[in-house]
Formats: structure tokens, sequence, C-alpha cells
């Protein structure tokens, strides 16, 4: 699976974790973390994100 996230970009805002349809994406002390089991990379949270953390690569 090619879903990658760059935490040192993220600015924790959490509109991804609102925008992704599977509820896969959950921001935790460490950072945003994705449930690989729930995402089906329909790249929705890479669309939003506002400094493009996220890479989706079907
Ligand atoms: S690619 Fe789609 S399903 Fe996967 S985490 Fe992002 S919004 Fe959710
Ligand atoms: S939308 Fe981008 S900056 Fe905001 S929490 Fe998600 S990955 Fe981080």
């Amino acid at each position: 699976m090619a879903w990658s996230i760059d935490n040192k970009k993220c600015l924790r805002c959490g509109t991804c974790v609102s925008v992704c349809p599977l509820l896969a994406l959950n921001l935790e002390e460490n950072g945003l973390e994705i449930d690989r089991t729930k995402c089906v990379l329909c790249a929705k949270c890479s669309k939003v994100c506002p400094v493009k953390a996220i890479k989706v690569e079907k």
C-alpha cells in the first residue's frame, strides 16, 4: 500500500481525519496515524491537506 505521511510537515489540523470516509486516520501524540486495514487509497485526505503532508499512490 502506498500511503505515507510526513509528520514533520503535518500541522495537526485534523482536516484529513474529518474527511476520511473509512475513519482510517487518527491524530495521536506522535502525529497522524493510519489504520492500513481500513484505507482504500481514495486520496481524499491527501487532497485536503494544506501542507501536502500525505502522499497516496495506487
Ligand atoms: S486515502 Fe482515503 S481511505 Fe485512505 S486514509 Fe486517506 S481519506 Fe482515508
Ligand atoms: S490535513 Fe495535513 S496538516 Fe492537517 S492533520 Fe492531516 S496531514 Fe496533518
